[in-house]
């Protein structure tokens, strides 16, 4: 037994030597990748609860990787935080999301909500501040709603100069959604400290709402709370007809999820959104 203990510890090893090298592959892959624009965005409809018109998107990243095919965010955000490869990369999606957001525009759509996810080490660069008042000089945010989607871990390592940073921010008519929420432990606190204009209740709370009696109880707490502070409610990850249901019985604002539609490449969207539009 000894020894098979011994082959199991060498066994771990090996494993995590594989771990590492794939690591650094990936990170010197994803240097390429930056270079070369390896990147595109995947547009996931939101809907109106009530009415189910299309009233924005969240625009979803991945990388057109030559060999490994189409990668999800999953596998490289996290190296990209780490590696500050991160801010490229956000760069990027912010300026993509909004010329597409402008494109729809130009080809007929709606104006639209546009909703993109921005890491936490973003948000401790003034370098985004520049970013948005660039983009907002281009476009202006009238026609176009720019939602930044932040999670709770952003608030968590936050600063003043965070806190200052959101406010500025927003004066530039930018909103905030804070994602995932409920997943972390004190989200309360954080709404009332911060600028937030929305929550996303999280995925797990929503696929088991049916289920489990206390993630209903959640869900219904979550919307009835924010609604008293004014913040609009997503749900997310719906996917069956009963959630729907649910959820519309206890008055959440917006949907998102498989019920509706997978992340769509933006043509798939523009057509999506042509066939639900508003009127
Ligand atoms: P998220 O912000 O919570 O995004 C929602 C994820 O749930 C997306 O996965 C979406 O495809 C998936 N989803 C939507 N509806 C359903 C559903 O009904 N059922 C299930 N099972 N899943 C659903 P995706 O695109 O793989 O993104 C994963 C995460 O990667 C995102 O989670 C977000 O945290 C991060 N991410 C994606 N794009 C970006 C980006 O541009 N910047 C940053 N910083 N993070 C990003
Ligand atoms: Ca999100
Ligand atoms: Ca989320
Ligand atoms: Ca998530």
């Amino acid at each position: 037994s000894k020894q098979l203990g011994k082959n199991r510890c060498q066994f771990y090893s090996q494993d995590m030597q594989e771990a590492a090298r794939l690591r650094v592959q990936l990170e010197a892959e994803l240097r390429v990748a930056i270079e070369r624009r390896q990147f595109v965005l995947y547009y996931q409809p939101i809907i109106d609860a009530g009415s189910g018109c299309v009233s924005g998107a969240e625009a979803l990243v991945r990388w057109q990787h030559p060999s490994r095919g189409l990668v999800a965010p999953d596998e490289f955000i996290a190296i990209a935080e780490d590696t500050g490869m991160i801010l490229p990369i956000g760069a990027w999606v912010l300026d993509e999301a909004l010329r597409q957001a402008n494109e729809w525009l130009e080809q007929g759509l709606s104006p639209l909500r546009m909703a993109v996810n921005v890491s936490g080490v973003q948000f401790r660069e003034q370098g985004l501040l520049d970013l948005i008042a660039q983009a907002s000089r281009k476009s202006g945010f009238d026609r176009i709603e720019l939602v930044l989607e932040i999670t709770e871990s952003v608030l968590m390592q936050s600063s003043d100069a965070t806190e200052a940073l959101m406010r500025e921010i927003g004066q530039l008519g930018v909103r905030y959604s804070l994602d995932d929420f409920g997943t972390g432990y004190s989200s309360l606190s954080y709404l009332k400290r911060f600028p937030v204009d929305q929550v996303k209740i999280d995925r797990s709370f929503v696929s088991d709402c049916l289920e489990d009696k206390n993630d209903a109880l959640l869900v219904e707490a979550i919307i009835n709370m924010a609604h008293s502070l004014g913040l609009k409610v997503t749900a997310e990850g719906v996917e069956t007809e009963s959630q729907r249901e649910f959820l519309c019985a206890r008055n959440c604002d917006y949907l998102q999820g498989y019920l509706v539609s997978k992340p769509l490449p933006a043509d798939a969207f523009r057509l999506f959104a042509l066939g639900r539009r508003a009127g």
